[in-house]
């Protein structure tokens, strides 16, 4: 199998403009080197709840809620004088509150309102006295987790001589690649950093859109950050840029022409920040850096352009691969590879001797793989023979990441006189920008539209769509649902999925193959033929990339943390190193080398490591309680229970209303709404008897404490209770 790392890149999209990019709840993307499907996945659509509105009269009651908050706004704004810290502990449900009103009113649009600003008049609504009391944050099941605004240890001061390096994401998870490499004072004191990459949400954080590396250490120390080297143009080592950038001081960027096309192009999405300063480099460049020098060298993955950054220091070099594979034949590099790693790594005493490297990180995504992975150059052999042979249409669907590839295939249908038509935003944004920077030259008539393609008999046409993943909105799903415009497949029609499943897509890549198939189309994918090869090198080919480079020190990187260790072993295999000479960090770890480069520690302290998660429009701020709120939700729903209260007697001026989603579905349920109602009404009395000035809250806890506990027993289920109580 597998592609693991070209998830992140993916499933389909440098260039989407990431509110459509980010819509969709029920896609979590996981990204899992194991190849287990991760549960949690996905199919709880907020879009459609299952409960229903009902009122008193049992009406169906949908906007009716957002009037009477309205209205309550005012009303009961004298009452909530909260203290300094309880005014604290709500704000977060407040906010969240106030999402959840908004996805009730849109019903059938979700995504659609999901990151609209908030009207002014929710925003008002947001400020009432809504509270949720803490009876029912104790119903919840397990602990909660500390998430964000962890705040790491008291740092000692980096000795003067020593170098530290700092990996902000990417060591336990496939994602967010960000490190950062400091020198000591008396070594300039500078700051290099190498990629800023984000990962997609998972089964934890849901909802969210994406999460950052947490960049605390480095925001405090904005000035020494002399520069960014970006390796390569995946998001996971170019998503967090818009973000990141402007809270380390916008440094100079260094990274290759079409990497530095590619931030371009997805900084459009970021009008607000500040303009970027890119310098261009190539394989064989060296910049200096302060005083420091850095080289380069060329590295074989999915896309143009990739390098790997080689940081010099008095003690010897560090080195930082990026994604990278081996290109080899049968397991034998093949002569530019040779001779790019030998440019690069100098050995002194043979091969096998020794190198100038004090320290290197490699990728471990594929690290676990027995052998050598399928060379892209077979694959490329592979799809060209379909290309040339086909003799209906064809239709190769791939991630618009697989830069190397989609241009080949360009190339490939020019050559046998074929149409090539683009479908997929990013893959016609990542296309147009190769043709822009000369990467692929294709006559003006080799690329046609939907609308030209009836003019050609269908063996001369090539669509190359995004979509592979079954993902909802991509050029092939539509298509194979039959909601594409232009589209429509015939039994004459090839399918190539030339990407591998990413886990947790499988049902979603069932259903596409299901959809297809049933029109009559031949399917062809890589467990049938080698129409697919991962970017990341195997167990060999990382066992070969380390003896290129030959380090004296080793930090795995890109990875899970079983991986990072089996990458470990596989650098001790390689070339003899130590225990003591392999560090397995996690993210915010602080890696020293000390001594002049004699030898590498782990600190016991850590840089601040909480999540940072962008959330709609807020980056960083989101705080766990809403991450919580939002998993109860939807495994339990929502319980709402509204009552209108005299202020003197402490009565409830009518049966009170009920508002519920996710629940259980209330028309259905009339008699749990009835005894609903009567404990509510109960308990309101009983918990105001004698009470004067009226205590809201008090009441409020109350109310929340015997629902949870009466719908616990009727239904199993611990939806959130929140009581609305207004007084008049
Ligand atoms: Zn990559």
């Amino acid at each position: 199998m597998n592609d693991k790392k070209n998830n992140q890149n993916n499933p389909g999209d440098n260039f989407r403009p990431h509110r459509q990019f980010v819509n969709r709840f029920n896609k979590t993307r996981v990204i899992r080197a194991d190849g287990v499907t991760p549960s949690g996945q996905s199919n709880h659509s907020p879009a459609n709840p299952s409960g229903m509105n009902a009122n008193a009269a049992g009406q169906n009651n949908n906007n009716g809620h957002r009037v009477v908050m309205g209205r309550g706004a005012r009303k009961i704004a004298p009452f909530r004088r909260p203290a300094a810290s309880q005014f604290r502990a709500r704000a977060p449900f407040k906010a969240n509150f106030n999402a959840g009103a908004k996805r009730f009113e849109a019903n059938k649009s979700f995504s659609a309102v999901k990151h609209a600003p908030l009207p002014a008049r929710h925003i008002a609504g947001a400020r009432m006295n809504i509270v949720r009391p803490d009876a029912a944050r104790s119903m919840r099941r397990g602990p909660s987790k500390p998430m964000v605004n962890r705040d790491g240890d008291v740092i000692p001061a980096l000795a003067p001589d020593a170098i530290r390096v700092i990996p902000f994401g990417g060591v336990e998870e496939i994602g967010r690649n960000m490190t950062a490499i400091e020198f000591g004072s008396a070594l300039g004191g500078d700051i290099i950093v190498v990629d800023i990459g984000f990962q997609f949400k998972d089964e934890n954080t849901p909802g969210i859109d994406y999460i950052l590396p947490n960049t605390k250490y480095l925001e405090e120390r904005q000035d020494k950050v002399k520069a960014v080297i970006i390796t390569h143009g995946h998001l996971d080592h170019i998503g967090g840029i818009p973000y990141i950038m402007p809270r380390i001081g916008n440094p100079t960027i260094y990274t290759r022409l079409l990497t530095s096309a590619l931030i371009q192009k997805r900084q459009e999405e970021f009008p607000h920040v500040p303009k970027l300063d890119i310098h261009i480099v190539e394989k064989n460049s060296t910049v200096t850096i302060g005083s420091t020098k850095v080289r380069f060298f060329a590295v074989t993955h999915t896309i143009p352009d990739s390098m790997g950054v080689i940081i010099e220091t008095p003690y010897g070099s560090i080195v930082h691969t990026g994604d990278l594979k081996m290109d080899h034949m049968d397991g034998v590099a093949v002569p530019e590879e040779d001779a790019e790693y030998d440019r690069a790594f100098p050995h002194t005493g043979g091969p096998a001797g020794p190198t100038n490297v004090l320290m290197l990180m490699a990728d471990s995504t594929n690290v676990e793989m027995p052998g050598f992975s399928i060379p892209e150059k077979t694959v490329h052999k592979n799809l060209e023979e379909y290309i040339k042979n086909a003799k209906g249409r064809l239709i190769i669907a791939t991630f618009s990441s697989l830069l190397e590839r989609l241009l080949k295939m360009v190339e490939f249908a020019e050559k046998y006189n074929k149409k090539i038509v683009l479908e997929g935003r990013s893959l016609k944004s990542n296309i147009e920008i190769c043709k822009h920077l000369g990467l692929v030259k294709t006559k003006k008539e080799t690329i046609i539209t939907t609308d030209d393609m009836d003019n050609y008999p269908p063996d001369r046409i090539v669509i190359l769509a995004t979509g592979a993943q079954g993902d909802e909105f991509a050029a092939l799903m539509r298509i194979s649902n039959k909601t594409h415009a232009k589209v429509k497949i015939t039994p004459r029609d090839t399918i190539i999925l030339s990407s591998s499943v990413i886990p947790g897509n499988e049902r979603a890549v069932q259903r596409l193959k299901d959809n297809l198939s049933r029109q009559g189309a031949k399917i062809i994918h890589y467990r049938t033929a080698e129409v697919h090869s991962t970017g990341h090198a195997y167990r060999e080919e990382t066992m070969w990339i380390h003896r290129k480079i030959h380090p004296k020190f080793f930090m795995p990187l890109h990875g899970y943390h079983y991986m990072l260790r089996v990458h470990g072993d596989v650098a001790k295999e390689a070339n003899g190193l130590k225990e003591e000479d392999v560090v397995i960090p996690d993210n915010s770890s602080i890696i020293e080398i000390r001594d002049k480069g004699a030898k590498i520690i782990k600190l016991k302290e850590k840089a601040p490591s909480g999540l940072v998660l962008v959330d709609g429009f807020s980056v960083g701020d989101v705080q766990d309680v809403v991450i919580r709120d939002r998993k109860a939700l939807a495994e339990d729903g929502i319980f709402i229970v509204f009552g209108i209260m005299n202020a003197t007697t402490g009565k409830l001026k009518k049966s009170p209303d009920i508002i519920s989603r996710g629940f259980v579905y209330l028309r259905e349920n009339q008699e749990l709404l009835h005894e609903v109602r009567l404990l509510v009404k109960d308990t309101a009395e009983r918990s105001t008897k004698g009470m004067n000035p009226l205590n809201l809250d008090y009441v409020k806890d109350n109310i929340t404490d015997a629902v949870s506990k009466f719908i616990l027993q009727k239904t199993a289920k611990r939806p959130m209770v929140i009581p609305v109580i207004l007084t008049i």
